[in-house]
C-alpha cells in the first residue's frame, strides 16, 4: 500500500522521510512513480494515526530549522486550511449544496471513468481511482485541467478527489480546488502549464503521455465571478465539554485515530466504542478500496486503544451512527461518550442529531479539542503567510511530540 494505515507503519514511513527531508524543497514538485520525493503521510496525518506536530518535531529533531523549512511550510498549509474552514464551515455546505444541485453530467463521468480524451487527465484519474493517492503537482494539473480546459463545475471535481483520495479532507480538499478555480484568492487562478509538466513529469511518463500535451499550451482562466470575501461565522465553537463525574464511554472515530496521546489520554472509561459514520460512508459514495484503508486504520486505533486503556474495544455497527452509540451506551450504562471534536466535514454534521437522539435517553455526547487546533484556528483570520507568522510566534512542537513512539 502506497499510504500506510497504521500508526506504526506511518511512523516508520515518516522515519524513512526523515534523511530525505533537506532534499524535499529541490525534488518535491516532481512527479514520479512511487513518489519518492514526498512523504505520503497525508492520509496518516488527515486521520491523525500521526498528527501534524508529530511530523513537523520528527524532521526538526534532526535537521535545523533552514534545512526542512519547504516540508515544514506544507504541513503547516494543513494546519492553515483546516483553521480557515473552522472559522467559516459555511463555505463546506455551501460546497455541498452546490453539488447536490448539479445536473447528472456524461463529461463528468467520461473523466472519471479516465476515458477524457486525454492522455495525461486519464492517467491521473487512474492512479487516483487505483491508488488513492496523486501527488500534489497531479492534483493541481488535474484541478486545472477540469476547471479552465474542460471548463467542468469544481464541484463536481472536488467531489471526485474526495470520494476517492485516502486524504480526502474537506478543508484541503475544499479550498484546493476553490483555490484552483479562483475563489479562494478572488481574481487568481492556477493553471497548469505545459512547460510545467515538462519540467516535472517522469521522462518516461512523459513520452508516453505526450498526446496529452497539447492541452496544456496555451491554458486560459475561466474566472467566476469574483466572489465576495466569505466572512468569519463560527468565531467560538460550540461548548461541549465533558463531566468526568459521570460513567464515561469513548468514541473513536476516523477524524482522530489517536486519542491515547491527546488530553483525554489520562482519563477513564468505562468501555470504547470505534467507528465512523456508516451514511456519510454511502451519501459519499466512497469506494471499496477506501472503505478497506479506514477499516484498517479504525482497527489500528482499536487495537492501541484497548491497550492503553485496558479494555475490549466495540465497533458502530449497523447503519445509523447515532442508533449505534446510543444502544452501546445503553447496553453499558454509560451516562456520557466522550469523543474527540470532529473538523467540519461529514461527521461534524452528523452531531445534531447524534446528540439529539442521545439527549432524548439522557446520555450526553462532550467534545474534547486538542490544544494545538483550539489555538491555531483563531490564527487563520486572513492569508497563508500571515498565519504563519502567527503560528511560528505561538507555538513551538512538544517534547513529547519529538519522541512520538
Ligand atoms: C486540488 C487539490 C486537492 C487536494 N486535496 C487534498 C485532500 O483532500 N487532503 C489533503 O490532505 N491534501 C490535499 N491536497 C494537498 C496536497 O496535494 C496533499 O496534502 C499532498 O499531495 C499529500 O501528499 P504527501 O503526504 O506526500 O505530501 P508531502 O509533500 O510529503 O507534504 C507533507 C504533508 O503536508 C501537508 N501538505 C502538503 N502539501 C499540502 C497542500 N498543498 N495543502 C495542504 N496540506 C499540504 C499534507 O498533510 C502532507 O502529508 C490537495 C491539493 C490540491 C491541489
Amino acid at each position: 500500500m502506497i499510504c500506510p494505515a497504521t500508526r506504526d507503519e506511518a511512523l516508520t514511513q515518516l522515519a524513512d522521510f526523515v534523511p530525505r527531508a533537506p532534499l524535499y524543497a529541490r525534488d518535491r514538485n516532481h512527479v514520479i512513480p512511487g513518489h519518492p520525493a514526498v512523504s505520503r503521510l497525508s492520509p496518516a496525518i488527515r486521520h491523525r494515526l500521526v498528527t501534524e506536530d508529530e511530523v513537523a518535531a520528527a524532521v526538526l529533531a534532526v535537521h535545523s530549522p533552514d534545512r526542512v523549512e519547504k516540508f515544514v511550510q506544507e504541513v503547516y498549509w494543513r494546519r492553515y486550511w483546516k483553521a480557515w474552514l473552522s472559522l467559516r464551515p459555511e463555505v463546506w455546505h455551501d460546497y455541498l449544496a452546490a453539488l447536490r444541485a448539479l445536473p447528472d453530467s456524461p463529461a463528468v463521468h467520461r473523466v472519471e471513468a479516465a476515458d477524457s480524451g486525454n492522455a495525461v487527465i486519464d492517467h491521473f484519474a487512474r492512479e487516483l481511482v487505483g491508488t488513492g493517492y496523486l501527488h500534489n503537482h497531479a492534483r493541481m494539473w488535474f484541478a486545472a485541467w477540469w476547471v479552465h480546459e474542460a471548463r467542468l463545475p469544481w464541484e463536481a471535481g472536488a467531489d471526485f478527489f474526495f470520494r476517492h483520495l485516502l486524504d480526502g479532507d474537506p478543508a484541503s480538499n475544499t479550498l484546493s480546488w476553490r483555490w484552483v478555480a479562483g475563489l479562494q484568492t478572488p481574481g487568481k487562478t492556477y493553471l497548469a502549464r505545459r512547460s510545467n509538466l515538462e519540467k516535472y513529469l517522469a521522462p518516461d511518463l512523459l513520452e508516453s503521455l505526450a498526446q496529452g500535451l497539447p492541452d496544456f499550451e496555451n491554458p486560459r482562466s475561466y474566472l467566476p465571478d469574483i466572489p465576495a470575501r466569505v466572512p468569519i461565522t463560527r468565531p467560538e465553537l460550540p461548548a461541549a465539554e465533558p463531566d468526568f463525574q459521570l460513567t464515561s464511554g469513548l468514541w473513536i472515530h476516523d477524524e482522530d485515530l489517536s486519542p491515547e496521546s491527546s488530553p483525554i489520554a489520562t482519563h477513564e472509561f468505562t468501555a470504547i466504542i470505534v467507528g465512523d459514520n456508516p451514511s456519510s460512508r454511502d451519501a459519499f459514495a466512497v469506494p471499496t478500496a477506501k472503505r478497506a484503508w479506514l477499516d484498517a486504520a479504525l482497527t489500528d486505533a482499536a487495537t492501541r486503544a484497548g491497550r492503553h486503556w485496558q479494555l475490549p474495544t466495540a465497533r458502530v455497527d449497523g447503519p445509523d451512527l447515532a442508533a449505534s452509540l446510543l444502544s452501546w451506551a445503553q447496553n453499558t450504562g454509560i451516562q456520557q461518550i466522550v469523543t474527540l471534536r470532529p473538523e467540519v466535514g461529514a461527521l461534524d454534521d452528523a452531531l445534531p442529531q447524534v446528540t439529539t437522539k442521545l439527549a432524548a435517553a439522557g446520555i450526553r455526547l462532550a467534545l474534547v479539542d486538542r490544544p494545538q487546533d483550539l489555538a491555531l484556528r483563531p490564527l487563520a483570520t486572513a492569508g497563508f503567510f500571515q498565519f504563519r507568522e502567527r503560528m511560528l510566534k505561538r507555538t513551538k512542537p512538544t517534547e513529547s511530540a519529538k519522541n512520538p513512539r
